[in-house]
């Protein structure tokens, strides 16, 4: 490494050297030639004075005269105009090159020695044949000339010594010549020649040192020069690097890296800088999203997939909103999108957007080669009832999704102002609730479920209550979707399985029959342990397994957990638990796949039993139809009228339940008692 850059610095003085011996050589050329028109003008004016001065003192050679000084007028004509030329050619052509000033130095050089020879000629001349003031002046204005020419000349030191000497030493050596010699004079002429030599070189020997300072000079402020340059352009690059990175680093801050939709920081960005644009009469509307059972995606087809559903949904979810809002990721499967809305009918119009979105995003995403549905459930808040912030209507709407959630999931709804205040009872309650088993706040009511036609009581069903200090009574469908959602109903179904069991067991006294239909919840049945959990209470208080009844909803059809809760079910069926599915006909269509549980009765819900003189009947029938081809019971629950229980009866339907028969009760009805199953 460190020879290498001996090696390159060695290489750089070389090439340093040589540049500035080219550039000394054109610099001094050049100054030759500017030199050279002086010379010239001088040389001749002094000619002409001399041939007049020669001419006056009565030399009669008069030819020789006009001779001599036509031939230094062309002569210096000649120089005068290859000067001018090289002069042009120079400013024409400042990077010349050495070679190709070369000939013209010689040129230049002839003109200069052919110069000196016409002056040696006339020298010689006046000293031989002229008279003493003939003599004296050719001898002193040769050396004025030769004087002159140590500074002139002083850009070329060989020409110049050649022209200085070839001036005065022919003089010196015609002195030897005259009649009588004149030593003394001729043997000054030789010192005053090496003189001018000598002063000649000093003169030479400053100018080049001048020239080399300069260059140095100039070299150094072009280095310089180069070097601000480069460090301006340094800093330029360095100042639009620094400026792109910022750039990235606020749009990569501002945005998800999965979706590449923004996060949360890049829409509340985004709000801040729309807010200031707000006008009175707009406003913006948020709609809060949440997908519907993404964490069944993620845990049961794995995080991959899990990603690849959120950014397709990303990517619809941003389609069907356009280019007039933004929507951002809030949290793992949340969408927040904010839009700017119409003045009027903000919060329809937000629906309608919604709505939008969902069919977008419904249509069944290919992973892997199969379809996936996802679905969501969302909120809407808008900004203009209440001069409320875009963070404002975003809490809202969240409020609201979450309500949507809670209302069954796939809905949308728009924030209500009492749902701040639901939203606090039910954090409160999340709270009470987790105390209100050990505290003895809940406590189980029965419903009988007749057989059609005697009407006499199959069985009773089990169903909870809670009365808080707190709170007062809280009706089970307000605290036990809360339940489920907390984990609580796992604590809680022991309870009520417990308790309805010891009441049931105590009620029929002993050697009683009395059968006893309990609800459980999903969760109940993946936690760990559930079938423990029966056969111990059962064991407790000696009941016998087909005296229980387990309703469970259509949402073990809809799970992932499908195969253990398959296995659960299967297991308390060997055991001799009946399993009826509950509310049947409000969620997953299941009549497909019945036979993949071990069922034995379903509870047609309510709402078609009130319906039964619109669109229940069908339904009812129909449900009738397949369950009697699989052997499934059915029970109606809901039966509220005689008409009801007469039409249901008439469809052939076994079971019915309803206040018709008894409202729930903490009191067991026990006669008149059915014996069949
Ligand atoms: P469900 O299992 O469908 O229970 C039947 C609900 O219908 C009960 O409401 C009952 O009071 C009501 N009902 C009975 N007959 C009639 C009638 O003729 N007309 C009308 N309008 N309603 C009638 P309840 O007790 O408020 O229970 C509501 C829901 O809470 C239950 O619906 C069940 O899903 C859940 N639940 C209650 N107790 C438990 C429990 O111990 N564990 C679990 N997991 N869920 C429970
Ligand atoms: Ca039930
Ligand atoms: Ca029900």
């Amino acid at each position: 490494m460190s020879i290498q850059f001996a090696k390159t610095q060695q290489l750089d003085k070389a090439e340093d050297a040589k540049s500035l011996k080219r550039w000394l050589y054109v610099s001094l050329v050049r100054l030759a030639f500017r030199n050279n028109l002086a010379n010239i003008s001088v040389n001749f004016a002094a000619g002409f004075g001399f041939v007049l001065i020669i001419w006056s003192s009565g030399y009669g050679n008069n030819g020789f005269l006009a001779t001599w000084l036509a031939t230094l007028l062309v002569l210096s004509l000649a120089r005068l105009a290859h000067s001018v030329w090289v002069m042009r050619r120079l400013r024409a052509e400042p990077d010349i090159t050495q070679e190709r000033l070369r000939p013209h130095v010689v040129l230049y050089a002839t003109g200069l020695l052919l110069a000196a020879t016409l002056w040696g000629i006339m020298t010689v001349t006046a000293v031989l044949d002229g008279d003493g003031e003939g003599r004296h002046a050719a001898l002193v204005i040769i050396s004025a000339l030769a004087a002159g020419a140590t500074g002139i000349l002083a850009p070329q030191l060989v020409i110049g010594r050649l022209y200085i000497s070839a001036m005065l030493l022919q003089g010196s050596v015609a002195l030897v010549f005259t009649d009588p010699p004149q030593y003394l004079m001729a043997g000054l002429g030789v010192v005053f020649t090496i003189v001018m030599l000598i002063a000649h070189r000093n003169n030479h020997q400053v100018l080049r040192q001048s020239f080399e300072l300069q260059y140095r000079n100039n070299d150094l402020v072009t280095k310089l020069e180069a070097e601000r340059n480069l460090l301006e352009n340094l800093n330029a690059t360095l100042e639009a690097r620094v400026r792109q990175r910022t750039v990235q680093l606020r749009e990569q801050a501002a945005q998800d890296p999965l979706t590449r939709v923004l996060n949360r920081s890049g829409l509340m960005q985004w709000c801040a800088e729309q807010e200031e644009l707000v006008t009175s009469t707009t406003g913006f509307a948020a709609i809060f999203i949440d997908l519907d059972r993404f964490k069944q995606i993620n845990d049961g087809l794995g995080h991959t997939v899990g990603d690849i559903v959120l950014v397709e949904v990303a990517r619809r979810l941003s389609a069907a909103l356009g280019k007039h809002g933004a929507l951002g990721r809030w949290g793992g499967d949340e969408f927040v999108a904010i839009v700017p809305t119409p003045p009027e009918g903000a919060a329809n119009w937000a629906a309608a957007l919604a709505s939008r979105m969902r069919f977008a995003v419904e249509e069944p995403i290919a992973v892997a080669g199969r379809p996936l549905q996802v679905g969501f459930s969302a909120g809407i808040a808008v900004t203009c009832n209440d001069r409320l912030s875009v963070k404002g209507a975003i809490h809202r709407a969240d409020l609201a999704a979450g309500d949507a959630k809670r209302k069954g999931r796939g809905f949308t709804e728009v924030y209500r102002e009492k749902l701040l205040a639901e939203q606090e009872r039910n954090l409160a309650l999340v709270q009470a609730l987790k105390h209100a088993v050990a505290n003895g706040e809940l406590s189980v009511v029965f419903q009988p479920v007749v057989l059609a036609g005697s009407h006499a009581v199959h069985c009773h069903e089990a169903l909870l209550r809670w009365n808080s200090p707190d709170f007062g009574p809280v009706g089970p469908d307000e605290f036990i979707p809360i339940a489920e959602d907390t984990g609580e109903i796992v604590a809680i179904g022991a309870f009520v399985l417990d308790a309805a069991l010891r009441e049931i067991m105590r009620s029929s006294g002993p050697g009683g029959h009395s059968r006893l239909a309990v609800n459980v919840s999903l969760r109940q049945l993946i936690a760990p342990g559930f079938f423990d959990i029966v056969r111990s209470s059962l064991e407790r208080h000696q009941a016998h397994p087909a005296d229980l009844v387990l309703e469970v909803t259509e949402s073990i059809f809809d799970t992932r957990s499908q195969p253990l809760i398959r296995a659960v079910l299967q297991e308390l069926h060997l055991y001799g638990v009946e399993i009826h599915i509950d509310d049947f006909g409000t969620g997953y269509s299941s009549l497909s796949r019945l036979h993949e549980m071990p069922v034995q009765a379903l509870k047609i819900d309510r709402s078609f039993v009130q319906a039964l003189d619109s669109h229940g009947r069908a339904i009812i029938e129909g449900t009738a139809l397949i369950a009697r081809k699989l052997g499934i019971a059915i029970v109606a629950e809901g039966v509220e009228t005689s008409r009801q229980a007469a039409q249901l009866e008439e469809l052939g339907i076994e079971y019915l339940q309803g206040y018709l028969f008894g409202r729930p009760s903490p009191s067991l009805v026990m006669l008149p008692q059915s014996k069949s199953a």
